[in-house]
């Protein structure tokens, strides 16, 4: 049993009630590689803002959950070298899909485990959710919970369909679970092709694909049924236009890729939405870097020749929706 309070990590309480207090949303980033987790970590030092490290099954599978919870370990410290003493990472467990996955990133260390219950009965959601919650804050270890279901597909979490969190359960799902975040579905979605081209509409000058805004109604429903309680929006990689052109010029193939408008998630995060996820963001910033500097430089074999500028990539990228989208910047 390790606890995460060794490791120097924090949960989400005290991160989430100040960011919905002050009108901003913690960044929450998938990571699976070092470089994701050095690009993450020197963002949140440079911005002053907490940052949400998560793990999803599919990073576990590819890095193996030991090494990823001493990469978070060491990111605590590699953040003290750069010169931020008490920096404010949380370790979180993004998309648990059992009581025993969650039981055992808790014992290992982790801060903060999401168990995902979104494709079960609502009673059957409720009741494990319940269970990973006792065993959590037994150790102090916040809970994200889910209602609702996002379409997309995700390293793990794949629907055809999504539908809309229903604002007359939030009040009694959060009561009786007794969660501390709870994720809901208003219209975001996983990966990088969140919407096919018959959900969107086409800009005539660009002829890029404009996607259907986020439900605003039914987030502002929930909050007035359950005011102040911390609000989780997964899938809100924006698919940067140009990390997609970038990718389709040098070799890549992703047409019609398209994401959630940095605007929505703006105008979210001053909302009871305190945590985003972004995944696929950082993976087409490292991607289009990758691409573009073995185009341009084809003798080079050398890993860490064209890493560097794909961490690079990935560290602007971090900074920008720490500071241009989600507002925690300064937070620390
Ligand atoms: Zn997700």
């Amino acid at each position: 049993m390790t606890s995460y309070k060794e490791l120097g990590l924090v949960n989400t309480r005290e991160m989430f009630k100040k960011a919905v207090a002050g009108g901003y949303a913690i960044p929450a980033f998938n990571f699976n590689t070092m470089e994701q987790m050095q690009a993450i970590v020197q963002a949140a030092v440079e911005t002053k803002s907490p940052v949400i490290m998560q793990v999803s099954k599919g990073a576990r599978a590819y890095a193996n959950g030991t090494i990823l919870r001493y990469m978070a370990q060491g990111a605590v410290e590699y953040a003290k070298e750069l010169g931020c003493p008490n920096p404010q990472i949380a370790l979180h467990l993004d998309h648990g899909d059992s009581f025993e996955i969650c039981k055992e990133c808790i014992d290992n260390g982790f801060s903060s485990v999401m168990f995902d219950g979104s494709a079960l009965p609502y009673e059957e959601n409720i009741a494990i959710t319940k269970k990973v919650v006792e065993y959590a804050h037994a150790h102090d270890v916040t809970v994200e919970a889910e209602l609702g279901v996002l379409a997309g597909v995700e390293d793990e979490v794949s629907s055809a369909v999504s539908h809309y969190t229903r604002p007359e359960e939030v009040e009694d799902f959060s009561k009786r679970s007794g969660c501390d975040s709870l994720a809901i579905s208003i219209g975001t979605s996983h990966g990088a092709y969140k919407f096919t081209p018959e959900q969107c509409t086409r800009d005539p000058k660009t002829g890029k694909l404009v996607p259907p805004p986020l439900a605003f109604d039914i987030l502002h429903e929930i909050e007035k049924r359950i005011p102040g309680f911390p609000i989780v929006l997964h899938g809100s990689s924006s698919v940067p236009q140009d990390e997609v052109d970038t990718i389709n010029q040098f070799g890549g193939k992703l047409p019609d890729a398209v994401g959630i408008p940095e605007e929505q998630l703006r105008e979210a995060s001053k909302s009871a939405v305190c945590k985003i996820n972004i995944d696929s963001d950082s993976r087409l910033a490292m991607t289009a870097a990758i691409r573009k500097y073995l185009a341009e430089n084809p003798g080079h074999f050398d890993p860490r020749q064209y890493l560097k500028p794909a961490r690079e990539n990935m560290k602007k990228m971090y900074i920008h929706k720490i500071v241009d989208v989600l507002g925690s910047n300064g937070k620390l």
